[in-house]
């Protein structure tokens, strides 16, 4: 078998004031083995590379072309997605004849000019291979499903966790399905069916956890080979935006069809039970205060990088220095210049520093504080999931009883260790304020009093009334309430 595999990850926020471009890769993972760049990065267990590596463990021929993920941000700039899609196509061309192509994408992908990248690059690959050659693909369940992409590939499988632990394993599954379609052993039917909803969906939640439950179930019926749920990605405006359930069946496009509608009203009827909860700043401190011990995790998920929000904001900051809140911790926050005048201060400096609040008017005003530098560090890593990903230069600072993290880098707060490692005593806090919705609760759950789920104004913000969307289809949840047809529509347009 001889296989063609690429990566390329963003999660597009038409919302977010940070742009993105070939620096924004090069910052994360940049792997161009035509350009002879990055190819040190290939055998690290990293999992835009999971396709890559279960296929050498089958012993297939394996032909590389782009590795690429940036974190979330602003639609990509032209010139540098256009280069980054030719890093895809251009290398298969040169590497044809193949027997497979497996991609790992993310599924809510824009740049400028391209509305839906994960369709443009599906329809170009497919143009290089013909009809005939199998083409799998990977998402991230925070995908908006297109006619492109559901067109132009074969197999289609969404991880199914939020936080997303399992995309080795759908991995694994890809390639499996793959083989035997390659093989003639199964002739894949996918079909799709939207929901129209915006949301966030915790899979750790009842009744979302059940609900993974049946899909897994539905898999193990007769004809059906593989079954996704797309939460949809609300920050991306374009028309597609939504969720939607994605079915594969062995040659029978009618059972598809049917179990992705039945499987999209039954997600579409949990919705007011399923969406992520999002309190004020007020409502939320309160709510972590009455829980009496700690520490408790509140997750600025508005302020989530994860998300492609800045990750700056101070709403939280602010609000707890106001109400004398002490034993607090609040981080991952980004703030460059403020990190680069606590480095030249150096470790036990006090000094008066401005922070956070620069990236935009959602992100609060500033923080003027005179700040103890308690430690600084620049080797730092953090674990995503299994994987460890460096930090950045990062500094921990006092402001009263409150300890931040502030880093360099743009992080999404991934667990405790980072905190711990910078002197942040999280077991004994009272409160843990994290810049993240949803990835931080793998490794915080275990050791929280609670959890409680935020929503300031922020880029990522579960109160979607406030997002300026100029694009997307209507009617759609929760911006318009049921009863509203609008299961299909014009989805095939
Ligand atoms: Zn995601």
């Amino acid at each position: 078998v001889k296989v063609y595999c690429a990566s390329l990850t963003h999660e597009s926020n038409s919302f977010s004031p940070l742009p993105t471009d070939m620096a924004s890769f090069r910052e994360l993972f940049l792997c161009r083995p035509s350009a002879g760049e990055g190819v040190d990065i290939l055998d690290q267990p990293l999992l835009e590379c999971n396709l890559r590596m279960l296929s050498l463990e089958r012993g297939w021929e394996v032909v590389d072309g782009l590795y690429a993920g940036a974190n979330p941000s602003a639609p990509t700039v032209r010139r540098d997605y256009e280069s980054l899609q030719a890093d895809i196509v251009e290398p298969l061309r040169a590497a044809m004849p193949v027997d497979m192509v497996l991609l790992f994408l993310h599924g809510a992908q824009m740049a400028e000019g391209y509305d839906d990248c994960e369709g443009a690059i599906l329809e170009a690959v497919r143009a290089v291979v013909g009809p005939d050659v199998t083409i799998g693909v990977e998402l991230d369940l925070h995908c908006n499903i297109t006619p492109a992409m559901i067109g132009n590939a074969d197999i289609i499988i969404a991880c199914k966790e939020y936080p997303h632990t399992d995309f080795l394993p759908r991995a694994r599954e890809l390639a499996g399905l793959c083989e035997a379609a390659a093989k003639g052993e199964i002739k894949p039917v996918m079909a799709f069916a939207r929901t129209p909803m915006l949301g966030f969906f915790h899979t750790t939640r009842e009744p979302m956890r059940s609900f993974v439950h049946s899909l897994f179930a539905e898999e193990k019926r007769e004809g059906i080979l593989s079954v996704s749920l797309a939460h949809g990605f609300p920050a991306s405006d374009f028309e597609h935006v939504g969720a939607g359930v994605i079915v594969v069946t062995d040659g029978d496009a009618a059972l598809a069809e049917a179990t992705a509608q039945r499987l999209a009203e039954a997600f579409f009827s949990l919705r007011e039970e399923i969406a992520a909860p999002g309190l004020s700043t007020e409502d939320a401190l309160a709510e972590a205060l009455a829980i009496g011990s700690g520490p408790v995790v509140i997750a600025d998920a508005s302020d989530n990088p994860g998300g492609g929000a800045a990750g700056d904001s101070t709403h939280f900051l602010r609000a707890m220095i106001d109400a004398g809140i002490t034993d607090a911790a609040v981080g991952h926050l980004w703030d460059p210049a403020a990190y680069d005048l606590i480095e030249r201060a150096g470790i036990g400096a006090s000094i008066p520093l401005r922070i956070g609040g620069k990236s935009g008017p959602l992100a609060g005003d500033p923080v003027d504080a005179v700040i103890e530098v308690m430690c600084i560090r620049d080797d730092l890593r953090q674990l995503m999931f299994d994987e460890p990903v460096p930090l950045g230069p990062a500094a921990s600072v006092r402001v009263g009883g409150i300890e931040i993290v502030i880093t360099r880098v743009r992080n999404q707060t991934f667990g405790p260790q980072t905190f711990i490692d910078l002197g942040i005593d999280i077991p004994r806090k009272r409160i843990v304020v994290v810049k993240s919705a949803q990835h931080f609760h793998t490794q915080f759950a275990p050791l929280a009093a609670g959890i409680v789920y935020a929503s300031p104004p922020g880029s990522v913000s579960t109160d979607f009334a406030s997002y300026p969307y100029r694009r997307i289809q209507r009617p759609i949840w929760p911006l318009d309430t049921p009863p509203f047809s609008a299961f299909g529509q014009d989805w095939k347009a």
